[in-house]
């Protein structure tokens, strides 16, 4: 099943908005095995729209588009998808309801008497309009309903624009549609999907895909996909079959080989990333951090507090940026900053002790780097990072040298101490 998503709005076009909403809803579809061909946007411009929609109709087999619901003058989607139904719009009064009785709690509309009452109504009532005979859509967190209604024999899925209540009406009832749809526009058996996600940091996107050459080469029905988002990268397999339960068991195959042959730098799966797992990680095990940190400023530390909740594993941190400071807050030696330099084993190995003995804590995390663009010598370029976590069972280090723009140097630095971390309490 061949799908586009179209989605409308002059901020879109203006560049002023980041379409996700294209995004989002090729990932719910492809979930559901529906491929999506294509994606467009256009303008509010009703001309535009009518194009739009008919250069869809001439190659997919299922439409979904976003924006253009509202009850503003150019919300046009209500009245261009009628049109080409050759119906009118018509209020749908379960979403006329809702926005009654949600009206009724606001004080501004109730002060409203006679005529401006009557306008704005009539204002408000766009936004609730669907085409005659559309099956609609219920939008729980807003005021605009999806619907679909058939077009040349294509369904087309009208929903918001607003990124939030396409996920609550996707949730309230679309995913259940697009399923229904799929089990009947498929010619031929209908494919299962199993697929997951894996989560790697500390090898780049060209050595992970090396050590995954093959991996899914034979298998019926099997592909592997790589995604960078830096600075982890996530490797996604997927297994199409007719039944539900091959596909799962040869994901799972899939799974064990994958695991080997990216051992040490697959940290998990699914949505939670290294943040989320580390610091899950510390508040289950009921142990303690602290940070000192040079060339990242307060990165960890802002990594370690993202969490509800982390206040039962993150104590404090010092960032000690200057040579004076790793002395004073944290007892580095003089020497020790004389003879090896500020990015260096000795002193990051330093930095930690100091931190782990200050904060009273099960683990401190230290980084000291050369962040760049100015500062690389020929034995320490740019990107050279010392990272040191000390922990009860003893301090590991880490020499990072990867030449990268300032802010992924410390991106890097930071998520690596979070890898040592991470490492540190399994
Ligand atoms: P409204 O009632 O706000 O007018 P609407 O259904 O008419 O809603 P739009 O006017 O097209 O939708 O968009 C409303 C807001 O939703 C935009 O200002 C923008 O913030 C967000 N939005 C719209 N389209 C997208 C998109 N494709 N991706 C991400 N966000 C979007
Ligand atoms: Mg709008």
């Amino acid at each position: 099943m061949r799908a586009e998503i179209l989605t409308i709005g002059d901020e879109l076009c203006r560049g002023e908005i980041v379409d996700t909403n294209s995004s989002y809803l090729a990932d719910k579809l492809w979930d559901l095995g529906i491929t999506t061909r294509w994606m467009t946007s256009c303008t509010d411009d009703e001309p535009d729209m009518r194009t739009a929609f008919a250069q869809a109709l001439g190659r997919a087999d299922i439409i979904l588009c976003s924006g253009g619901l509202g009850p503003t003058e150019d919300d046009l989607t209500v009245d261009v998808t009628s049109a080409l139904a050759g119906v009118a719009p018509v209020v749908d009064e379960t979403a006329r309801d809702r926005m009654l009785a949600r009206f009724a709690k606001v004080p501004a509309f109730l002060s409203t008497t006679g005529q401006e009452r009557d306008n704005l109504l009539a204002i408000q009532l766009r936004q609730v309009r669907v085409p005659t005979g559309a099956r609609v859509f219920k939008n729980p967190v807003g005021l605009a309903p999806g619907f679909e209604v058939t077009l040349q024999g294509i369904p087309v899925i009208c929903l918001p624009g607003v990124p939030r209540e396409i996920y609550g009406i996707y949730d309230a009832g679309l995913e259940a549609r697009l399923a229904e749809l799929r089990e009947q526009g498929e010619r031929g058996p209908i494919e299962r999907i199993a697929r997951q996600i894996y989560r790697v940091f500390g090898r780049g996107e060209s050595q992970i895909s090396q050590a995954c050459r093959g991996l899914v080469d034979g298998v019926p029905g099997a592909s592997i996909h790589y995604q960078v988002k830096f600075p982890e990268t996530l490797v996604k397999l997927v297994v199409r079959d007719p039944s539900r339960e091959v596909a799962a068991a040869r994901l799972a195959t899939l799974e064990a080989g994958l695991r080997e042959r990216l051992a040490g730098v697959l940290y998990g799966t699914g949505q939670e990333n290294l943040v989320e797992v580390v610091t899950r990680r510390l508040i289950e095990g009921g142990q303690t951090v602290a940070t000192a940190e040079s060339c990242t400023g307060g990165m960890i530390g802002e990594l370690l507090t993202r969490m509800p909740g982390s206040s039962r594993a993150f104590q404090g941190g010092a960032i000690v940026y200057s040579n004076a400071e790793k002395t004073r807050q944290l007892g580095v030696q003089e020497v020790t900053l004389r003879e090896h330099g500020a990015v260096s084993e000795a002193v990051v190995r330093e930095m930690a002790a100091g931190a782990k003995a200050r904060f009273a804590v099960d683990h401190a995390v230290a980084v000291s780097g050369i962040a760049g663009p100015d500062g690389g010598t020929p034995e320490k370029p740019v990107g050279t990072t010392w990272i040191a976590v000390a922990s009860p069972g003893g301090v590991v280090t880490k020499l990072v040298q990867w030449p990268g723009q300032r802010d992924q140097n410390r991106t890097l630095a930071a998520w690596w101490a979070l890898k040592l971390l991470g490492d540190a309490i399994q």
